[in-house]
């Protein structure tokens, strides 16, 4: 914790309570929609000290450092910055976040940080994640960013997967010394970082350099490999590495299972939004082509991935574009943030409507999906009423275009090519919660690959922990 003065504490808190959010200001609906940028107006280092001017610096344990799944020392952080000194809080950050650049713009804050934060209980929340991301970028503007290297120990680890899971390990382990190589099936590193999530959220430039950070440190990537298929775990262990982290992911597109699926005009979300987000460069060569969107587009699901999917078809030049979901919008999965800017820029929600079939045109394209109507019967196991279909509403929307966000599986390959790892549903990793070992000696493993889709903070969290359970079983060798 900073030393943050004693007199403060008792007699500023309440004139911090009275002092207004600035609030986050977004780029117009109108101009945005034209083109990939970041949607957000980041914030300049007036508005940043303002802003975590607002903090009134709760007793320990503030609430905001207990829903940071990192357990960032935000209060100390907001102090720093409303001091000006945006390097230190920096600092701060990165002594518990491997990306606070990518958490403090793609976290859920309204959920985590902000979420908690006591300022809820009469007006706006500090923005703690903004100022995270702009004291990062400060931080990399001005002075740089590295990663310190620890002194070498001539043990080798294979990490297997680029993603946030993957790269936290990889950066934690580099620091301890020890020699890091990532292996992953994408030509380029980040995982759903760069594969995922779309560029008006977290644009390419912000992941890219700090992987540059990761390549200064001697961290090596081989990408084009696909782990299970082209090599498999115990070749890594053959080929001289020590342990292995693997932080797959969860990224097969849950199917429909409808007649008309595979029509051309239908795509599944991953395919979806890398062809349009990536840089075709970093495309793997078969999907190196743009995709062809029509006047018309369904999408089918109501994530995250959803709202992602209906702001990038609109940026592709679609004329109308509209989400199905068979629930109420009280049971959508994703964010309402993400759902506010998407009806912002012109999507628009048909709820409690389910396809059943994609009908193709004469040119054998997709031209019309058929429908029906839900209602909402009994909770399911989960709490969330089940949708229901009304016998006899079947209905007929045109569209050209169709893209099924409905969910993610893991991939058995790895769990099915190396024997005694143990997995559970379909592919999943079993781990020890603390140190994510597998039941593989030397085998570590976290992420989505484990919990099943989840956060980006999560992953990293997770393959922070791999790595300190790593370098415990490297040094007990
Ligand atoms: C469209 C979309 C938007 C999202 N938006 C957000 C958001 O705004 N905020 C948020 O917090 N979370 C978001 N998420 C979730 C978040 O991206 C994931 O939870 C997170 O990336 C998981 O990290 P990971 O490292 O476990 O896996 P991934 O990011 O999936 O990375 C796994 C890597 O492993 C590689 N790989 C897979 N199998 C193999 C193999 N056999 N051999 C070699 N390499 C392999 C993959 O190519 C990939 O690079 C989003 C997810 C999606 C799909």
């Amino acid at each position: 914790m900073q030393q943050i003065p004693s007199d403060f504490l008792a007699i500023d808190r309440r004139l911090r309570a009275h002092i207004p959010s600035d609030e986050l200001e977004h780029r117009n609906p109108k101009t945005r929609v034209c083109d990939f940028d970041d949607v957000l107006i980041p914030l300049n280092p007036e508005k940043a000290m303002f802003e975590a001017s607002r903090c009134i610096h709760c007793p320990d344990p503030a609430p905001c450092v207990v829903a940071c799944p990192v357990h960032n020392d935000i209060p100390s952080a907001m102090w720093l910055i409303e001091q000006g000194q945006f390097i230190e809080a920096a600092k701060l950050y990165r002594q518990t976040s491997s990306f606070p650049e990518i958490c403090g713009r793609v976290c859920p804050h309204e959920q985590l940080c902000q979420g908690s934060c006591v300022r809820n209980k009469y007006d706006e929340p500090v923005l703690t994640g903004a100022l995270e991301a702009f004291v990062a970028c400060y931080q990399r503007k001005t002075v740089g960013v590295e990663i310190p290297v620890g002194d070498p120990t001539g043990k080798k680890v294979a990490v297997v997967g680029a993603g946030p899971a993957g790269l936290a390990c990889a950066e934690q382990l580099r620091q301890k010394g020890h020699d890091v190589t990532i292996f992953d099936l994408k030509p380029s590193p980040g995982g759903l970082l760069v594969y995922g999530i779309p560029n008006f959220k977290l644009s390419k430039e912000v992941v890219f350099a700090r992987w540059s950070d990761y390549e200064r440190a001697g961290v090596k990537f081989v990408g084009n490999t696909y782990i299970g298929k082209d090599k498999t775990i115990d070749d890594l262990f053959n080929e001289g590495f020590d342990a292995v982290f693997i932080g797959v992911g969860a990224e097969i597109d849950a199917p429909m299972e409808v007649p008309g699926e595979d029509l051309p005009g239908v795509y599944k979300a991953t395919e979806f939004l890398a062809r349009a987000n990536v840089d075709l460069q970093h495309l793997p060569e078969h999907m190196r082509e743009r995709p062809i969107i029509g006047r018309k587009v369904a999408v089918i699901g109501g994530g995250d991935t959803a709202s992602d999917c209906l702001r990038t078809a609109l940026r592709l030049g679609a004329e109308e574009v509209m989400c199905l979901y068979r629930r109420t919008e009280r049971e959508m999965p994703g964010g309402r943030h993400d759902r506010e800017l998407a009806k912002e820029e012109g999507a628009v929600y048909h709820f409690l409507t389910q396809p059943i079939r994609f009908i193709a045109g004469p040119d054998g394209h997709l031209e019309q999906i058929e429908c029906i109507r839900m209602q909402l019967g009994e909770p399911d196991a989960r709490g969330r009423r089940k949708p229901v279909p009304i016998e006899g509403s079947n209905f007929i929307i045109d569209a050209d275009t169709a893209i099924l966000a409905l969910g993610y599986w893991p991939d058995p390959v790895i769990g099915d090519t190396t024997p005694g790892l143990e997995t559970k549903n379909y592919g999943l990793f079993v781990v020890d919660k603390e140190t994510g070992a597998t039941s593989r000696p030397g085998v570590f493993a976290g992420g989505d690959g484990v919990s099943g889709p989840d956060l980006v903070v999560t992953a990293m969290v997770a393959g922070r922990k791999a790595a300190a359970g790593i370098h415990q079983y490297l040094s007990s060798k």
